[in-house]
C-alpha cells in the first residue's frame, strides 16, 4: 500500500517542453496520444513527489530524497494536486480508449483521494506510526538494484535531514490514538534495528572512502538519536498524557475512506448489509452439509442438535487430512499442474503457457510473516523477470502442536482452494492477463478489491464448475474459508461506525466464524489499526460475482463462462466499477 502520511515535493508538473518529438506531435491530433503524454509526465513527476513508494515499486531514481512533513510540503503537495486536476479535466472521457477512460478515472480518483486523506482524515495528526525511517531505510540496504556503496550513498544522503523529519512528526501530532501510538512506538524501535550492527558493518566493508565512511556513521548516530528521541516523546510525554482520540473513525468518515479505497459501485452501508446477508447464506449452507456429511464419518453417532456444535464436529474431523510435515512444499507443486489441465479442460479461460509459473520454497529473506504461500510478480518496471509462487516450508522450530495446527488449518481441501486462489486461476493467471495491457498507471494505482475479488470469484467459479467433484467436504470448507473474508467485512464496519467492542467482535468470529482465539485477538488489533482494508475482499468478490449474475440474465442462453472471465480479465486491474460499466456497455453515462 502506498503511504499516504508521506511529504510530498513541491513541484510544478512541467508541461510538454519539446513539442518537436515525434509522439508529441500525434498529441496534437489524437486524444490518447495526447493522454498518454500526459501520464509519462504525471508519474514521473508522481515519482519525486513519493520516493519512497517510488523506491518500492522498482523505480530508483529518487531513493536518496528524504521529504520533510511539514505545513510547506502539505502547501506544495496541494499545488500540485490542484494543477494535475485541472491538467486532467481538459480530457474528454468519451474521446479516450476504455483503457484510458479506466486510467483517467484512476488518476482523478487518486488525486482528490489524496486531498481528502490529508484533508479530511488527517492521518498525518493521529498516527504515530506514520513516521518511521526504520522502514524505508531496510528497504534500500536489503534491495538489490544498485551496488552497495552506492545504496549506501542514497541512505547517507536521505538520513542527513533525519532530525528535521522527526522534529516535524513530532510538531504534527495532535491527540493521535492510543492504539496508534503504541504501534508508532513498537515499529519505531523495530526500525532502530535497521540502524544497528548489520549497517554499520556494510558501511565498514564497502567500498565508501574514509571520509565518506566518516559522514555515514555520524549521520547513523544522529538518525539512532532522532528515532530514540521520538520514541522517548510518546512514552513519556504522548502516553502520560492521556489525550487521546478514538481509534474508531465514526460513519461518515468510514463512508468516504471506503469510496476512495474501494471505488465500489457499492456503497459502504450496502456491502455491509450484503455481508451480514451472505454469512447467513454460508452458515445455512455450512449447517446442511455438516448434517449430510455427519454420518458418513460419524457412523451410528447421534449428531450434536446444536448446528454450531455440529459444523464444528465435521470441520474438525475433515482437517485431519493433510500434508505430513516434511512434505507440504511438495504438496502444493503437485497440485499446479492439475489445476492447469482443469482450467482448460472445462474451457473456463485461455491460459498462457509461454508464462509458466514457477513454484518455489520461499526465499529466506521473506519468510516469517505467517503467509504460507503467496505470488511474487514483477513490478512495473521489471516486467521480464519471473513470477514466483512461494511456499514457504513449515519452520524446523515448531513444536509438532504448532505444525499439526497449521497443517489441519491448510488440510488437503483448502490447500486447494488456497492454490486456486494464489495461483490459477488467481492471482497470478489475473497478473498475467493484467500484463497483456500493460498501463503503468493500473501498475501503481491498481485496485486492491478487485484483484483480491477476483481471487476469491476464481475459486468460487472453479469449485462450480466442478474442481473437487463437487463434494460436500470442499464445500463445506471453502464455506469455511469465505466466511473469514465475510466476517471481516462486518467487522470492520462494526468497530469503525457500529462502536462493536473487543469482546463482541472475538465471541463472533470464534463462535459464527470458528476461529480459534489467537486469530480472533490478531483480527481485532488488526481492525483497530486500520479501516477499509478489510473489507476490500468481500466488497471486490461481491461485485465481481453480482455482475456475473447480471450478464448471465442478460444474455440467457448466449452467456459464455469463458467469454465473460477473459473478457473481465482484459482490462487489467481496475475498479469492477468500471469494468462493470465497459462491459455493459455504459461507459461514460455515470459520473466522471
Ligand atoms: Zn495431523
Ligand atoms: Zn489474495
Amino acid at each position: 500500500m502506498k503511504l499516504r502520511y508521506l511529504p510530498l515535493l513541491a513541484l510544478a508538473l512541467a508541461a510538454c517542453s519539446s513539442p518537436s518529438k515525434p509522439a508529441e506531435q500525434a498529441a496534437a491530433t489524437s486524444p490518447d496520444a495526447r493522454f498518454d503524454a500526459f501520464k509519462n509526465h504525471f508519474i514521473e513527476a508522481f515519482w519525486q513527489q513519493n520516493p519512497d513508494y517510488a523506491s518500492s515499486q522498482g523505480y530508483h531514481r529518487y531513493d536518496s530524497l528524504l521529504l520533510i512533513p511539514n505545513a510547506a510540503q502539505r502547501q506544495a503537495d496541494a499545488a500540485f494536486v490542484a494543477k494535475s486536476l485541472a491538467s486532467l479535466s481538459g480530457f474528454g472521457l468519451d474521446s479516450l480508449s476504455p483503457n484510458n477512460q479506466i486510467d483517467l478515472r484512476l488518476l482523478r480518483n487518486e488525486l482528490l483521494s489524496e486531498r481528502w486523506y490529508a484533508d479530511t482524515l488527517k492521518g498525518w495528526q493521529w498516527n504515530p506510526a506514520g513516521y518511521n525511517l526504520g522502514a524505508s531505510v531496510g528497504d534500500l540496504l536489503n534491495g538489490r538494484h544498485f551496488p552497495l556503496a552506492r545504496r549506501l550513498r542514497n541512505i547517507s544522503d536521505k538520513i542527513s535531514h533525519a532530525a528535521a523529519y522527526y522534529a516535524a512528526a513530532q510538531a504534527n501530532l495532535s491527540n493521535p490514538t492510543k492504539e496508534h501510538t503504541a504501534l508508532g512506538i513498537k515499529q519505531n524501535l523495530g526500525g532502530l534495528e535497521v540502524f544497528g550492527a548489520a549497517l554499520a558493518d556494510s558501511v565498514r566493508k564497502s567500498g565508501l572512502s574514509e571520509g565518506e565512511k566518516k559522514t555515514l556513521t555520524d549521520r547513523i548516530a544522529a538518525t539512532r538519536a532522532a528515532v530514540q528521541g521520538y520514541v522517548a516523546f510518546l512514552q513519556k510525554q504522548v502516553l502520560p498524557a492521556g489525550q487521546f482520540r478514538s481509534f474508531r473513525i465514526g460513519k461518515t468518515l468510514f463512508e468516504q475512506k471506503f469510496a476512495y479505497d474501494i471505488q465500489s459501485h457499492f456503497t459502504a452501508a450496502e456491502i455491509y448489509q450484503e455481508a451480514q446477508h451472505h454469512k447467513a447464506a454460508l452458515l445455512h449452507d455450512m449447517g446442511r452439509r455438516a448434517a449430510r456429511l455427519f454420518p458418513k464419518y460419524f457412523p451410528g453417532q447421534k449428531a450434536p442438535a446444536d448446528t454450531l456444535a455440529l459444523i464444528t464436529t465435521v470441520v474438525n474431523q475433515l482437517t485431519l487430512k493433510h500434508a505430513p510435515r516434511d512434505g507440504f512444499v511438495e504438496a502444493v507443486k503437485r497440485q499446479i499442474p492439475t489445476l492447469v489441465v482443469f482450467v482448460n479442460e472445462h474451457k473456463l479461460l485461455t491460459q498462457d503457457p509461454s508464462k509458466p509459473l514457477v513454484v518455489r520454497e520461499t526465499p529466506l529473506y521473506m519468510r516469517g510473516s505467517g503467509a504460507g504461500a503467496s505470488v511474487s510478480a514483477p513490478g512495473p518496471y521489471d516486467k521480464g523477470a519471473n513470477t514466483y509462487y512461494n511456499v514457504e516450508p513449515l519452520p524446523a522450530d515448531w513444536t509438532p502442536a504448532q505444525a499439526e495446527s497449521y497443517l489441519r488449518e491448510y488440510n488437503d481441501y483448502t490447500l486447494q482452494i488456497l492454490n486456486i486462489h494464489e495461483a490459477i486461476p488467481g492471482h497470478y493467471t489475473q497478473l498475467v492477463y493484467a500484463n497483456r495491457s500493460p498501463s503503468l498507471v493500473k501498475s501503481i494505482f491498481g485496485n486492491g478489491a478487485m484483484v483480491e475479488g477476483w481471487a476469491v470469484y476464481a475459486e468460487r467459479m472453479m469449485l462450480e464448475s466442478g474442481y473437487g467433484n463437487n463434494s460436500d467436504e470442499i464445500w463445506l470448507l471453502w464455506d469455511k474459508w469465505n466466511l473469514r473474508s465475510t466476517l471481516n467485512t462486518i467487522i470492520d464496519h462494526a468497530i469503525q461506525v457500529d462502536n462493536a467492542s473487543e469482546k463482541e467482535v472475538v465471541t463472533m468470529l470464534m463462535r459464527d466464524g470458528f476461529q480459534q482465539e489467537a486469530e480472533a485477538r490478531g483480527k481485532w488489533l488488526r481492525a483497530t489499526l486500520s479501516q477499509v482494508q478489510l473489507s476490500s475482499y468481500f466488497t471486490g468478490y461481491t461485485e465481481i460475482y453480482a455482475l456475473r449474475e447480471e450478464l448471465k440474465r442478460k444474455e440467457g442462453q448466449r452467456f459464455d463462462l469463458r467469454k465473460f472471465n477473459e473478457q473481465f480479465l482484459s482490462y487489467g486491474s481496475a475498479p469492477v466499477k468500471y469494468i462493470r460499466e465497459l462491459m455493459l456497455g455504459t461507459a461514460g453515462r455515470e459520473a466522471k
